[in-house]
């Protein structure tokens, strides 16, 4: 899986297993322990004076199914993890925005297409990513204008018949994805 990363993916879930790596507090400096607290393990600040404590949290990202004749648009990343791999267009949530703009959003710097939002999807939760675990929003959208080109964070796009999909998919969430939407198609 880590043929086509420019860095050790199995240092970089490691490193995620591991807090993230977060070694001291943000707001004070001083060294985090690790402590159970309901259940789970968390970072406490050492410093008796702060109250900072490291909840590790999956970061939410957002994407849409775009189809074309039960084609379905899938873009080739650009950037690591998994560069040359397939996903469907999507991306992590900024800080202010709700999902559905993150997808339409991304689905534009990604694809170069305009959409609008139909429906919720799915969600699914993502493990396998090894910077961070992930919440993935998917929605149903149709396109409404731009041109399809690789933009931003793509090195190619295109659409692909559901029976006939690229080997390479990113990430086990959106396997999974393409995988209940086909069987929607179906039934
Ligand atoms: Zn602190």
């Amino acid at each position: 899986m880590t043929g086509h990363d420019k860095f050790n993916s199995d240092e970089l879930y490691l490193r995620k297993n591991n807090f993230c790596g977060f070694k001291y507090c943000p707001l004070c400096g001083a060294i985090l322990n690790q402590q159970e607290i309901d259940n789970h393990r968390r970072l406490i600040c050492t410093n008796e004076n702060c109250d900072f404590i490291y909840y590790q949290n999956p970061i939410p990202a957002a994407g849409a199914i775009i189809t074309k004749e039960n084609k379905i648009l899938l873009v080739k990343r650009a950037h690591p993890p998994r560069i040359g791999y397939w996903c469907v267009p999507a991306g992590f949530m900024e800080w202010d925005e709700h999902p559905s703009d993150t997808a339409v959003r991304e689905v534009k710097e990604e694809t170069g297409i305009d959409i609008k939002i139909k429906s919720l999807f799915q969600i699914y939760t993502g493990k396998d990513d090894p910077r961070s675990n992930s919440v993935l929003i998917l929605y149903l959208a149709d396109k409404i204008g731009g041109e399809l080109c690789a933009a931003d964070d793509a090195l190619d796009v295109g659409y692909f018949d559901l029976g006939n999909l690229p080997g390479e998919i990113a990430f086990e969430a959106h396997i999974r994805a393409i995988e209940e939407f086909k069987k929607q198609l179906d039934s």
